[in-house]
């Protein structure tokens, strides 16, 4: 009886453990959300983890309640039944300015007073003025550790921001004349100036051109690669199924399936719910 030769190069110790396959604690859990506006149920029992450092895609035909569930969670609108928790705590019913300065940030469009400003000036804006937040000084992650952070230091960062997204070029053009896709741009740059732990994008590619979307796809998971966690809505189902580790599908108000992209792919539930109703 020989052994094969690359059994003899394995020295045994540390072999057995290494096949637990341990799952990382969510860093955000929504637990049974309900949430119904006049008579209309937008949310009915909306549950899922999302794990850090992942991109997770949260899919579903048109009404089936990702935004909505994107606002509970941030705190634009309070569930009347269930729980949101972010990083072990219940943050279920806090402002957006306290999930946002907890880590816990959605991306907002460019108002349109905000238009006539530069791209610079969008990025050293107070969060206040970025989704009708508040408490700037608050937010920044300098005075989180009390150390007041000047201005010098904001530019720096912000110019920084807008390096790595490759927008610096247009950092002195106003705002409102940028292509949909720099916008877009601009908005995921202005988002991170929070420093955030989780980011929700809604649909960050609507009206990106191809090119565009690839670079954008890259930096995302570059930013992953370094520890932030992305929860995402977006239409296209190939990018999702390529890009994302998880995959959250809700249909009708309901989480329909959690996975990895090939789990939900082969899963019967999901074909029947795009084939059935609407296509997103
Ligand atoms: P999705 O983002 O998946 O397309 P939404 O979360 O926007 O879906 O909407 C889910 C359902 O809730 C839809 O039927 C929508 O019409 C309804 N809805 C969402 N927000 C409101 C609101 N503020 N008032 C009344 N109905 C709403
Ligand atoms: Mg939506």
């Amino acid at each position: 009886m020989s052994r094969p030769p690359e059994a003899d190069a394995t020295d045994g110790d540390g072999a057995t453990a290494a096949s637990t396959d341990a799952e990382a604690d969510p860093i955000l859990s929504v637990d049974g959300v309900g949430k119904t506006f006049g008579g209309v149920t937008a949310l009915d029992g909306v549950s899922f983890d999302v794990e850090p450092e992942t991109l997770t895609g949260l899919i579903g035909p048109n009404g089936a309640g990702k935004s909505t569930t994107f606002n509970v969670i941030s705190g634009a609108i309070e569930p009347d039944t269930g729980r949101v928790r972010f990083d072990g705590e219940d943050i279920t019913g806090w402002a957006p300015h306290e999930t946002s300065s907890r880590g816990l940030v959605r991306t907002f469009q460019i108002a349109r007073e905000f238009e006539t400003m530069t791209v610079l000036e969008n990025m050293m804006l107070p969060p206040e003025n970025q989704g009708g937040e508040a408490a700037w000084r608050a937010i920044l992650p300098g005075v989180r550790d009390g150390v007041k952070e000047d201005e010098e230091e904001l530019f720096e960062r912000a110019w920084e921001m807008l390096e790595f997204f490759d927008i610096d070029h247009l950092a002195l053009e106003e705002a409102g004349t940028l292509s949909g896709g720099q916008r877009k741009l601009l908005e995921l740059a202005r988002a991170l100036m929070l420093d955030p732990e989780v980011l929700l994008l809604d649909e960050p590619f609507a009206g990106v051109n191809p090119s565009l979307e690839q670079d954008l796809l890259d930096r995302l998971e570059d930013l992953r690669d370094r520890g932030r966690t992305f929860l995402l809505v977006e239409h296209d189902m190939d990018l999702i199924m390529e890009h994302c580790e998880r995959v959250i599908v809700m249909h009708q108000g309901r989480t329909l399936v959690t996975g990895s992209p090939d789990e939900v792919r082969s899963e019967e539930r999901v074909i029947e719910a795009y084939l059935g109703g609407e296509v997103a």
